[in-house]
Parts: C-alpha cells; structure tokens; sequence
C-alpha cells in the first residue's frame, strides 16, 4: 500500500492490487526505457511487503488479481517470492492470479523444480520485455538477453505450465532494420510460442540513449505507414502451432489489431494492409502514449 516513484505495470493488470516487492529495475540499461531511471534497484525487506500486504487485506475486501512489482521482481530468490505467495494465500484466499515482471535471465536462472514451486503457489503468469528478436536490435538496445536466452526461457516457463506474456516492440530497428526486426520478430515469437504476444509501437523519450542516437541522426523512426507495413511482414512470420493469443492494441499503436493466432493471422494481415493506404484509420499522434 506504500509506494515509492512511478508505479508500471501491463494494461491488463489495470484492475489488479499491485504489490511492490523490489524497487525499480535491476537491469536498467535498454536505451528505450525511462521507467525505471529514477530508482536505485533494490529488493524491499520481507516485513515491509508483509505490512502492505496486511493494509491492503484491511482496505479491500475483495482482491482477484495481485501483481508483483517493480521491473523485474523474479529476479528475487525464490525463498523470498516463496514466502510472498504463501503471505498472499494466506490473507487473499479469494485471489485468483499473481503475476509478475521477469527477465530471461530470471527464468534460467530458476530451476525447473523452484519455477514449479512458484506456479504450484499461485504464480499464474510472467510478463517479460523481449522487444525484438533481432540479435543485432538486441545489442544495440542493450536488452542484455540474447535470442537464444529468450526463446529458452519462455519455453522453459511454458513448459512447465506457467504462462508468458511478451512485448516486442515495433520500429525499434528504425529505418535501418525494420525488415530486419519484423521477420527475426515473428519468427522467435514462432519458436517461443508464448501464450500471450504484444505488438507496442515504439515512442522515443527525450533523456534516453535512443533520443540521443535519434539526435544525432543514427536512429530514425518508421512514418505510420511504414510501422504498418513492419507489423504485416512481422505476422507473415509468425507461424505457431499452439493457439498465441496476439495484441497491437496498445496506447502507442497506431492501428489497433487484435486475434488469435493462427487463425486470425490472415484477417488481421488484411486490416493492416488496408489501413497501410488508409490515414484516416490512424490513431492520431496527440493520442499516442506509452
Ligand atoms: S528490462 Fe524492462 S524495465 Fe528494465 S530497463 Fe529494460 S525495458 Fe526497462
């Protein structure tokens, strides 16, 4: 129930009571990213996030859904993430789902033995940020997690009956590299096959790395028409055998698409290639956000 900064987490936790068990991001670096800047990585003491846990069963009398923030709180030993999801069953019997932001390196990290600890305790689904699955884009951005890491950790995780929800992020190869972006994009979204992929649209934030490339003429940002075009080429790729249920209808899209893959891939390859002639389909730019 205390908070400290900026609070993020996925639009479909909007309803979700947010429990903030580490603060800020322990990676920090992707050029693209302000979410984090202002906080120092740390993980709160145990009997802090017991106490908001505690207030938060006094202030509600109804939770469903718990989110564990910040950036990248699988980072935390399970011991630690252990204790919270037996702190949550005991207080919140009603709640339903635990979710959580993790990096690749999270999940590798974890044994198969502790990841099913943690799913057989409630945690029901893990968000990661996988932007591109171009391993150039990935360097550049400074992920620190490689293609490889990516695709392993999500199937580890999926494998083991804990669902993922991914985002990749279109025109983060800029003009350079969106070819580049959408066909390595779509096909690790074939071999990871998540349950869950969202299509953003990149925003460049003044005060990051990529304004500062974007400054100096080194990164350069799709026209709408353009993103549209990446998102088709990106879909042609996609080839999953088990049911992805796809997003591109974020605040920062220009186009809003939603479906199930594969059997929506066709109509939603349709709508884009229609909106690509069509502005007037366009979300206009004062009403883009990240
Ligand atoms: S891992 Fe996620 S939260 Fe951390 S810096 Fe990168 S994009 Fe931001």
């Amino acid at each position: 129930m205390r908070y400290e900064g900026d609070i993020y987490r996925p639009p479909s936790e909007a309803y979700s009571y947010i429990l903030q068990a580490t603060i800020g991001c322990a990676h920090n670096k992707c050029t693209f990213c302000t979410s984090f800047k202002a906080k120092k990585f740390r993980i709160r003491p145990l009997a802090e996030v017991f106490e908001d846990l505690e207030m938060a069963r006094r202030y509600y009398r109804h939770i469903e859904k718990i989110f564990i923030a910040d950036g990248d709180a699988l980072v935390c030993k399970n011991d630690y993430l252990m204790a919270i999801l037996d702190k949550i069953k005991e207080l919140f019997p009603e709640c339903q789902r635990v979710s959580i932001y993790g990096r690749a390196k999270d999940i590798l990290r974890k044994t198969e033995e502790e990841l099913i600890a943690l799913r057989d305790n409630g945690l029901g689904i893990i968000y990661m940020g996988v932007e591109s699955g171009n391993p150039v884009i990935l360097e550049r951005i400074k992920k620190g997690e490689t293609r490889e890491e990516m695709i392993e950790a999500v199937r580890k995780a999926e494998g083991l009956g804990i669902p993922t929800s991914l985002t990749f992020l279109s025109g983060i190869g800029g003009r350079a590299m969106w070819r580049e972006n959408a066909i390595d994009t779509g096909t690790i979204i074939s071999e990871m096959e998540p349950t869950y992929a969202s299509f953003l649209t990149v925003m460049v934030v003044p005060g990051t790395p990529l304004h500062d490339e974007m400054m100096r003429g080194e990164f350069e940002l799709l026209r709408p028409d353009e993103v549209l075009k990446e998102a088709q080429l990106l879909l042609e790729n996609i080839n999953v055998k088990k049911t992805c249920i796809f997003r591109s209808n974020h605040a920062s899209n220009y186009v809003s698409l939603k479906g199930d893959l594969p059997q929506d891939r066709e109509a939603m390859i349709e709508r884009l290639k229609v909106a690509q002639n069509n502005s007037s389909m366009w979300k206009d730019e004062r009403f883009r956000m990240l």
